[in-house]
């Protein structure tokens, strides 16, 4: 009887519920009304652009602080992070991190260690580290430190006994070993072009991607109880039966798919069956986000269609079957029609029980 497993749903319907209370599926009409967050977005400026964005699609967001030269200096976008968790605690959490600078110096390690105490008293969920350890740091001695550096212990041990999260993007994706020509989707062939000094392909004596992967492994080992979270499908984008054994070795490893769309996609047009089973299997593993990044200079009616867009044409992907266009490939690129439970763990779960209660409600704003 069909229909009678339908016959709440008008009802339901009625009070605008997500689709998380209908049967199997969420549809695209769903989009609005699901819970979702976006665990990984840069807010670099004081616009509140794609935090309205974000409140009018019902997402919350987690903006994340990175030592990466293209973005304003660390303090600028602590603030930033700070202001926005104050004035929109329903909307935003966020993710803080340390600089290099003073490395080779006796009181580096306490004073990176004071600042992140700092940032976790201020709400900072987390803390990131990013490719510049590996790929472009270097200490007095011109040896580049890498993530699995003994130095970097007391840091990651601070962060789990406070109960954070370690956010790290190691390596970058496989295709930046590979020359422009060769890469498989747009985004990264963009990327590597405008910024050759991380296309290691053209920096053949700095550490391979093997290289890179053992180290975070490495590091990981070292400290079994870390909540991590890999950035990017932790650099695994390319193969998911590596990013399974990935996450089958390190249980407190979860990973986002931030800017990995066209990966994830790129796979499924060739494999649809494996990739939808792939997200079946590690559904508590794996959670939505962007790298959607708001820059001072951005207007603010073009941030918020381009985030919309990209919210509206991911979750068109994972719930339903439908052909779409996508930028970062030619080709285009059918859906995988997730089961319901698969996307509420995607899209929101995994995120609140990873990151506990970065978001709080919304009538607990002004409270003390
Ligand atoms: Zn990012």
């Amino acid at each position: 009887m069909k229909n009678a497993r339908y016959a709440p749903l008008p009802m339901l319907m009625l009070l605008s519920v997500g689709c998380a209370q209908l049967p199997s599926r969420c549809s695209e009409a769903d989009f609005a009304a699901e819970p979702k967050i976006d665990v990984h977005v840069h807010i670099n400026s004081g616009s509140d652009a794609l935090i309205e964005q974000a409140r009018a699609d019902g997402f919350r967001l987690l903006t994340i602080n990175v030592d990466y030269p293209d973005f304003p200096p660390l303090p600028e976008q602590l603030a930033l992070a700070r202001a926005d968790a104050q004035q929109h605690p329903d909307i935003v959490a966020f993710a803080a991190t340390f600089s290099m600078q003073g490395w080779d110096d006796a009181g580096w390690q306490g004073r990176v260690q004071g600042e992140l105490d700092a940032a976790f008293a201020a709400g900072a969920v987390g803390i990131k580290v990013w490719k510049n350890i590996g790929m472009e740091f270097r200490d007095r001695a011109g040896k580049l430190v890498m993530i699995d550096d003994a130095r970097l212990d007391a840091i990651f041990e601070q962060v789990r006994q406070r109960g954070k999260v370690l956010i790290g993007h190691q390596g970058e994706p496989h295709n930046c070993w590979l020359p422009l020509e060769q890469m498989t989707v747009n985004n990264d062939r963009e990327y590597f072009q405008e910024h050759p000094q991380y296309h290691m392909f053209l920096h053949p004596e700095l550490p391979s991607y093997e290289a890179q992967m053992g180290a975070r492994d490495r590091m990981l080992a070292r400290h079994p109880q870390l909540h991590f979270m890999g950035a990017h499908l932790a650099s695994l984008e390319w193969s998911f039966a590596k990013l399974a054994k990935f996450l089958d070795s390190y249980p407190l490893a979860q990973v986002d798919l931030a800017a990995r769309m066209g990966q994830v996609q790129y796979q499924s047009n060739r494999d649809r069956a494996a990739v939808r089973a792939f997200f079946i299997k590690y559904q508590d593993r794996l959670l939505y986000g962007t790298d959607l990044t708001q820059e001072a200079a951005a207007d603010s009616g073009t941030m918020r269609k381009e985030a919309h867009q990209r919210w509206i044409s991911d979750w068109r992907y994972f719930n339903t079957g439908a052909i779409q266009k996508v930028t970062e490939l030619a080709e285009p690129v059918p859906g995988l029609e997730l089961p319901r439970a698969v996307i509420d763990k995607l899209y929101y779960r995994n995120a609140e029980r990873l990151f506990g209660q970065a978001w709080k409600a919304k009538q607990s704003r002004g409270a003390p």
